[in-house]
């Protein structure tokens, strides 16, 4: 199964299918990613506060494979977005990934509310962090599309991606839309909601008429809107079921029904980027 690849405004490409590991405990990262890149999955998304960047590192020394062949992707901690704290933080994400170049790296989340809103400034480490050939492209996570417009205004420096939530129930138009104006890819998180698609009868009905599962129609949909996706699971059958989609294409209708389960802000997983705090301890 050949992944396809995306090319990014930077000049480079990513793989449009890779592997996530938000939720993977750091004492089983390395070997769960082992068994993703023998799946065959060359590109992993992680992040600082997933406290799990060493076993992401273990793995890829483990595997053998050419750096090259590999797409790595972390994200600055909610923690240090002042920029002294967030070049720190970078260096200890090489440290921890022990890679002499990152091939992508995200502000988090934008916090609006914290740091006197000040995000531009943790932006503008991400550009130099680039210009000093320490990472190949910087983009954001979370970005609504004010914030993004904010930074592409104030620095003239654009994101390459904003990886924002996206699937059947939460479509996230207005930021694939306010990202898509920059020419920035969308990296679509929990693309399958975190395992409920598999539950939802149109998805279903759809996937048994292609003889293929909820999620593998439902990644598919995805692929198909030009979004990135890195589906996580600690399962080797379910790794190698996300991974078998490129085998099979929806049709303008199908894609038009899965795009329709949207729930609105209802449909949200996770927190609303223009209110979320967090900041770890
Ligand atoms: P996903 O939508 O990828 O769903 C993962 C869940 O679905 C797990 O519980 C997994 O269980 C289950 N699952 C996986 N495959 C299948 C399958 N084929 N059938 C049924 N269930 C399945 O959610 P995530 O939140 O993990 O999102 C994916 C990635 O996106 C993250 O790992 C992270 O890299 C990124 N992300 C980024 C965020 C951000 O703020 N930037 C926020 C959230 C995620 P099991 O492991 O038991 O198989």
């Amino acid at each position: 199964m050949t992944v396809p690849t995306i090319a990014l405004n930077d000049g480079t490409s990513i793989p449009q299918l890779g592997f996530g590991v938000f939720q993977v405990p750091p004492e089983e990262t390395a070997a769960t990613v082992s068994t993703a890149l023998e799946v065959g999955y060359r590109h992993i998304d992680t992040a600082e506060m997933y406290q799990n960047e060493a076993g992401v590192g273990e793995a890829i020394r483990a595997s053998g494979l050419a750096r090259d062949d590999l797409y790595v992707t972390s994200k600055l901690n909610n923690g240090f977005h002042e920029p002294d704290a967030a070049r720190r933080a970078f260096d200890e994400t090489m440290d921890k990934l022990g890679i002499d170049q990152l091939d992508l790296f995200l502000i988090h989340w934008p916090l609006p509310t914290l740091y006197d809103g000040d995000y531009v400034s943790t932006w503008r480490v991400l550009a130099e962090l680039k210009e000093q050939g320490r990472v190949r492209s910087v983009g954001v996570s979370n970005f609504e599309p004010a914030h993004l417009d904010r930074i592409v205004e104030e620095t003239g420096v654009v994101p390459v991606v904003n990886q924002i939530e996206v699937h059947p129930f939460f479509t996230n138009e207005d930021a694939r839309k306010g990202s898509h104006r920059h020419d920035v890819v969308v990296e679509a998180w929990s693309p399958i909601a975190k395992g409920k698609v598999v539950d939802d009868p149109t998805i279903r009905e759809i996937a048994e008429a292609h003889g293929k599962t909820p999620s593998q129609v439902t990644l598919r949909w995805h692929v198909e809107r030009g979004d990135i996706v890195f589906p996580k699971s600690m399962k080797r059958e379910r790794m190698e079921e996300n991974f078998a989609i490129f085998d099979f294409s929806l049709t303008e209708d199908e894609v038009a029904r899965i795009g329709g389960l949207d729930r609105g802000e209802e449909g949200r997983t996770g927190p609303n980027p223009n209110t979320f705090d967090y900041v770890p301890d």
